[in-house]
Order: structure tokens, then sequence, then C-alpha cells
């Protein structure tokens, strides 16, 4: 019996996607809600034999269909998904915990995915190169052509289940590019869900598969498959990097993960600023990779700062993802909540204060704030990804650019000022990818260029990006005159 909980959709798929349909399931992974700890479902694990398999499969699709047929596939597929959204967003509060709300909105931006990634199918073109422009070029002409690299390997994180497979997904059939999907232990229901929605929409069988288990054993296996010419990884640094080194001949696309900073001005609108962080700082329980985990206060504000997320974090309803009044549901494991505990204790051991939250609610972290971090501590230094955020003063703007930048990692920052010259001037000295003005830094739209400087990745992602990563420039140069 693969499906377990009566709360999950009886025709979810649960088998393996390798070739033309779903595998019969069988019960190797239990899919475990993060709230009840209860099994939802259980799901089949590949092998390094079902990998070659899936690749034999993609090998007969490296001619894919027309950009066209490809890009109706995608309008078609951002249409059912939009249409079967409730499915998806109970299947993610089941299986990532995600609440409801969060889930639904994970949805919407999936389609929109899918919609920016037909887009691209459409567009899809190569340059006209100036040839006469040189001495040597005259009597040529040239062009270039996007060619699909091949088979892409796509590895994706549990946090967003649906989107940030879409991400690799979607543009990898604008591209046309099979691609196999190798999507996190703990929620490979969402993706049976998307892959479901591709068949639907007329995708070639065999053009997208997907494989479950161990990260190691099975990601592993596309990795090193000497037939994957592109790896597309999104997840935590020390696995993306440790990619990065073991295939340095292989294209690899990593979209790892930071310890986002946001900077408050004395000048900015507190109350603005205090509602956007206690929103974000929380959202699913922390577990976005630019969730607000640092706050720099100017010295003057932030006191009144400290009150403010007090006492709107005290107000968060923490509980049941399928409670539709949950704002805060539970980190995906034990284990992770067990490291979050560790690393607030320790952090209050060498001096910060615990100004709300800080202890179990049940089974779950309460959301939390710490003030007085420095540099040195957990919260200060390292990525968190769970419901806990610290907060500290600057004196000088010098200072809070400094403390901002004082991490590895590189993905998102967020400023709150009045004072656009300021803003402007900062979001330059920022070493992040991406800095957010006066809204929060844990905000993504799907069309825009997102990806980390120093550890946090190597790559934008958004439709456009990907699909510029997942083709190469074939040049071609006609002789026309002597
Ligand atoms: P993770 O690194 O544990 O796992 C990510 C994926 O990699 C999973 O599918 C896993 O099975 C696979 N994997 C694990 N070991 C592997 C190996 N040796 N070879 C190949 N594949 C392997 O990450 P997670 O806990 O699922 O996700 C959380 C992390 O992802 C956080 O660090 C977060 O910041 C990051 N993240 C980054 C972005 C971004 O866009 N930059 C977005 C979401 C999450």
């Amino acid at each position: 019996m693969a499906i377990v909980s009566d709360l999950l959709d009886p025709d979810q798929p649960t088998g393996l996607l390798i070739g033309e349909e779903f595998a019969e399931p069988n019960d190797d992974l239990e899919v475990r809600s993060p709230f009840t700890g209860e099994v939802v479902a259980r799901v089949p694990v590949a092998g390094a034999t079902d990998v070659d398999a899936a690749v034999a499969v993609a090998r007969r699709h490296l001619r894919p269909p027309p950009a066209a047929e490809r890009a109706v596939v995608l309008e078609r597929a951002a249409g059912l998904i939009g249409e079967r959204a409730e499915r998806f967003a109970r299947t993610m509060a089941l299986e990532a915990g995600k609440p409801l709300a969060q889930a639904r909105l994970e949805v919407q931006r999936g389609v929109d995915t899918f919609t920016f990634s037909a887009v691209e199918a459409r567009t899809l073109a190569g340059d006209v190169i100036p040839m006469e422009s040189s001495t040597s070029g005259v009597g040529k002409i040239a062009f270039t052509m996007r060619e699909p690299i091949g088979i892409v390997g796509a590895i994706s994180p549990f946090n967003f289940p649906l989107n940030l497979a879409a991400h690799k997904v979607a543009p990898a059939i604008a591209a046309g590019c099979p691609v196999i999907l190798k999507p996190a232990e703990k929620t490979p229901l969402t993706a049976l869900l998307m892959a479901e929605a591709l068949l639907d929409a007329g995708l070639p069988p065999g053009f997208l598969q997907v494989v479950f288990g161990d990260g190691a054993a099975v990601g592993g296996a596309l990795v090193e498959h000497p037939e994957v010419p592109m790896i597309s990884f999104t997840g935590s640094n020390p696995v993306g990097w440790a990619i990065r080194e073991r295939v340095p001949k292989k294209r690899v696309a990593l979209e790892l993960g930071n310890s986002t900073p946001v900077i408050v001005a004395a000048d900015a609108d507190l109350e603005h600023a205090a509602e956007r962080i206690a929103a974000s700082g929380y959202s699913y329980a922390g577990q976005s990779c630019i969730s607000v985990q640092r706050v720099y206060a100017h010295r003057s504000v932030r006191e009144e700062l400290e009150q403010r997320l007090a006492d709107r974090i005290s107000r968060l309803e923490v509980g049941d993802p399928l409670d539709e009044a949950t704002a805060v549901g539970p980190v995906i494991d034990t284990g992770s909540r067990d490291r979050l505990t560790s690393w607030i204790d320790e952090d209050e051991r060498a001096g910060a204060k615990i100004l709300a939250g800080g202890a179990l609610a049940g089974d779950h972290l309460e959301p939390t704030l710490l003030a007085d971090i420095t540099r040195q501590m957990r919260v200060g230094r390292e990525e968190a990804f769970g419901p806990v955020v610290g907060i500290a003063s600057y004196e000088s703007p010098e200072e809070a650019i400094e403390l901002a930048n004082s991490t590895v990692f590189g993905l998102q920052a967020g400023i709150f000022t009045t004072r656009v010259d300021r803003a402007i001037d900062w979001a330059r000295r920022l070493e992040f990818g991406g800095v957010v003005i006066n809204e929060t830094p844990t905000f993504r739209a799907d069309q825009q260029p997102y990806g980390g400087l120093k550890e946090s990745g190597n790559v934008k992602e958004g439709p456009r990006y990907t699909v510029e990563d997942m083709t190469e420039d074939r040049l071609v140069i006609i002789q026309v005159a002597e």
C-alpha cells in the first residue's frame, strides 16, 4: 500500500518515473509528515541501475520536438498546475509541512515559472555576428544557434518542492534538454504531481524522468554519469560544492544557501520593517534560502525595532500546516529542530539574549528572536534554516555593510531606509546577488535573475538565464564572396 494517509489524494502517483510511465509503487522509502511524524506514503528508491535506465531513455530524446511544441506543453502544464493548485498545496503541506497559504503561493509561482519558460521556448534564438567589421571577416556572414546541452540532471531540495524543481525542469524543456529529476527524499510526491501535469500536457513520455532516493547514492549516480553533461543543483553548500569538485569537466549550476542580512537604518519606517521582517523571518519556519536571519539596526532604533518584532512574533500562529490560520509550521525533521535548539543554547551561553521563543511548544520550535548576536555566534555566521532571527546594532554605515558582508554567503540582502541615495550606495557595496530595498529580501519573482555570489552559488536562475545555461552557442560561418 503506497498511499498511507487518507489526507493524501488517493490518485497521487507514488512510483518512480523511468521511461514512459510511473512504475508500480513499492515500500522502500517512507514519506513522513513533519508535523505529526506519521507516514504519509511509501515510495520506491532508485538504484544506480535505474539511473542508467533513465539515461538510456533520455538519450532517445536528444533530438527534441520543435520549440513551438515544447512551448505549448509548458503553457498547458502551467494551466494544469493552476487548475490542480489545491492538490499540490495539500501534498506540500503533508510532505513538506508547508502551511497551506504559503503552499498556495508556491503553486502560483510554479505556474509563473512554467509560463515564463514557455516564453523562452518561443523566443530562443542566437545572434547575428557582424563579420565584416574586421578585415579577416570580410566576405563572410555568421550567426549562432542555441543548441541544447544534452541530458540535464536536476537535483532539488525539500523546501520548495514544486517551484525549485520547476526552475530546472521547465527551462530544460524550453531549451530542448531531456531531464532526469532527483527531488529531495523528504518531498518526492510534489515532484510526481508536476511530472503528471507535464505528461497530461503532452510532454513526450521519457523526456522528463523522476528518480528518488538517497542523495549520495542516487544523486551521486546522476552526477557521475558520463552521458549527463550538466547538473543543475539547488541545496546546501557542502553538497553543492562537493558536486562541483567531483565533476570539474561538467557544467554544474549551483543555487545554495544564505544567511540573509537586513540593515535597518535610523531613518527607516520601523513599523513597515518590523512587519516585513517578522513575516519573512518565520514564513515556512524560516526554511527558505533567503529567510531573514540577521538584522542590523542602527543603534538609535534598535530597541524600538526589537520591541515591535517581539510583539509581532508573539502573535504568529504556530501549528498544523493543514490549518488555514497557521503562519509557522514545523521544521522538516527532528534532526533540524534539535540542531536549532542546540544553536540557540550555544549562542545564549555566548551572550545572546532571547527576546521571543527559544523553547519547544510541544514537539516544535517556537519562532525565536535573539538579541546581541555577534559574527562569531552560530546565528551570526552560519545558515540557520529555521525560525530563528538574530538582531544586533551598528553605529556607522561602514559597520552595517561590513557586518552584512561578514559571512561566506552572498545570495540576497535587504535594506530599510527612506534615503534613496544611501540605499543605492549600500546596494552597490553589499556582496550579494540581489539587494532588496524597503521590502523583505525573502522575495523572489520567478522571472528575475536569482542567484548568489561567494559561496552561495555560481549562476543566476530564472527561465531566461537557465535556458541560456542549458544551451550552447553553435557558430555557423558562411563564405559568401571572395
Ligand atoms: P541538501 O543539500 O541536503 O539536499 C539537496 C538535494 O541534494 C536533495 O535532493 C538531496 O537528496 C541531494 N543530495 C544530497 N547529497 C547528495 C550527493 N552527495 N550527491 C548528489 N545529490 C545529493 O539540501 P536540503 O536540506 O534539501 O535543502 C536546504 C538547502 O538548500 C539550504 O542550504 C538552502 O539554503 C538551500 N536552498 C537554496 C536555494 C537557492 O535557490 N539558492 C533555494 C532553496 C534551498
